[in-house]
């Protein structure tokens, strides 16, 4: 189908298209300047020119997981593990904090070895220490229960990319025991219990295909994230996907573009992959409507460790330096870096 810029123009206003729209949309370029402007005056109408400094914090590399794309998959026995003790992750809140930051994000692979009593003696530390800071878990598939009592123990932002919402992809994706059903009802759970939420994908994984971004952006609509966090495959050596090309630049960028005209109240990130794959990705990035960058808490003998695809950017600086440097970056693209709480904006 022919799209016009009346097309995008509706996008701008209705926040969705039809199926057929959707996917002529996703697989030209004649319309990504428009795309991009539009979404740029969205962000601006939600979020001015504020852009979120988030510290993460990847406290273990363990995984029980064997996802064919990533890196500290179990199955890769070349990978280096290792785990933060508590005393070292409230050191990186510690440093956080003294530039600044006011959300620390605590990532993890599934790693049983972390109780959830740890994760809430963890969670119910940083949070008696900062209580004017936020907490966002990305430790992967719990029960409820489990997501419950991190709540309790002070966590309210959680993000679990869906990874991919049709079924048939998400299967070419994982191992057999690992179930799109099951991630996509972790996802409705955190929801209820009141967490801030945040889903995703990959761009350009393996055997993905426009008919499954929609499904993405189909399934987005459903659950109504507060944050969505998107960026491009990288491939990994040791993977069974090593010989898979990365997920492509533009049709990131102009993912986030749709995002963001889709759900404007969003907290987009500018990836860490994103910048990988380009030089000036996360600009392009910013430029599309991402308003949340997540610079690296995690001590720097630990950061090559956590190996989830090649070339990972950010890896030899110091928190510190990573993280003025960011500042400067984020003013050289337009923007204003912010170091506060920065919550969802739904008004
Ligand atoms: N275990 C948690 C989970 O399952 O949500 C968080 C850690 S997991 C490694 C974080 C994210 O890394 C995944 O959601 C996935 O989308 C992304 N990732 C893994 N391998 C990747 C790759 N090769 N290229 C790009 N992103 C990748």
């Amino acid at each position: 189908m022919a799209l016009s810029e009346n097309t995008v123009k509706k996008l701008y206003e209705t926040r969705t298209l039809s199926d057929e729209e959707f996917l002529a949309l996703l697989t030209t370029d004649a319309w990504d300047t428009l795309l991009c402007s539009l979404a740029d005056r969205v962000r601006r109408q939600m979020y001015g020119d504020k852009v979120y400094i988030r510290g993460l914090i990847e406290f273990s590399n363990h995984c029980k997981n064997n996802c064919h794309y990533c890196g500290i998959r179990s199955g890769n026995h070349c990978a280096i593990r290792y785990r933060l003790s508590k005393e070292e992750i409230l050191s990186c809140c510690k440093e956080g904090y003294s530039l600044g930051m006011r959300t620390f994000v605590l990532q993890s692979g599934e790693d049983a070895y972390f109780t959830d009593e740890m994760i809430c003696d963890i969670v119910s530390s940083i949070h008696a220490l900062y209580p004017d800071c936020a907490i966002t878990l990305s430790i992967g598939e719990k029960s409820k229960e489990s997501y419950q009592s991190y709540f309790d123990a002070g966590a309210r932002r959680y993000l679990l990319r869906h990874e991919a919402a049709s079924d048939a992809l998400y299967r070419k994706l994982h191992p057999e025991n690992m179930m799109l059903s099951a991630r996509m009802q972790c996802l409705f759970d955190l929801k209820e219990i009141g967490y801030q939420v945040g889903a995703g994908f990959m761009v350009g994984a393996p055997y993905q295909t426009s008919e499954d971004l929609l499904s993405d952006l189909r399934f987005l609509q459903k659950l109504d994230p507060d944050m969505i966090g998107i960026g491009p495959y990288i491939r990994h050596e040791q993977t069974p996907f090593a010989n898979f090309e990365n997920g492509s630049l533009t049709l990131t960028v102009r993912l986030l573009a749709i995002l963001r005209l889709m759900f404007p109240h969003a907290l987009l990130p500018a990836t860490t992959a994103l910048s990988t794959i380009a030089p000036d990705g996360r600009k392009l990035g910013l430029q599309a409507g991402a308003n949340v960058v997540m610079p690296n808490l995690s001590p720097v003998s630990v950061r090559k460790l956590y190996d989830l695809y090649e070339n990972k950017n950010c890896t030899d600086e110091e928190s510190a330096q990573c993280s003025y440097d960011l500042k400067q970056y984020i003013r050289s693209a337009g923007y204003q870096p912010v170091t506060d709480i920065g919550n969802v904006s739904r008004t």
